[in-house]
């Protein structure tokens, strides 16, 4: 697994929220599978859970902290990788 650090600018500074590499077809392949299963949902749990919506492959695009490209996420450094914090999947910015 590849952890990558993202380089947008966010308030004023660097972001530098860590998240990991997946391939784009991997979160095509999350997006649909999630999406499925949302569909099974009652719309009450839909809404209160999800906000009423389904995934979208550009939450795999988009840093989780500041909303940048994952077309400027950088290979991170071992002193940029948080202990014992969730991360996020982020396309490869190669792909
Ligand atoms: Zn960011």
């Amino acid at each position: 697994m590849k952890l990558v650090t993202c380089k947008n600018q966010f308030l004023g500074q660097v972001c530098n929220w860590v998240s990991f590499n997946v391939s784009r077809e991997y979160a095509e392949t999350e997006t649909k599978s999630f999406n499925k299963y949302f569909k099974t949902l009652p719309k009450k749990i839909q809404k209160e859970f999800y906000g009423g919506k389904g995934a979208s492959i550009t939450f795999y695009e988009q840093c989780f902290r500041c909303g940048g490209s994952y077309k400027n996420f950088k290979r991170a450094l071992k002193k940029e990788i948080p202990l014992g914090s969730t991360m996020q999947p982020i396309i490869d910015r190669k792909e």
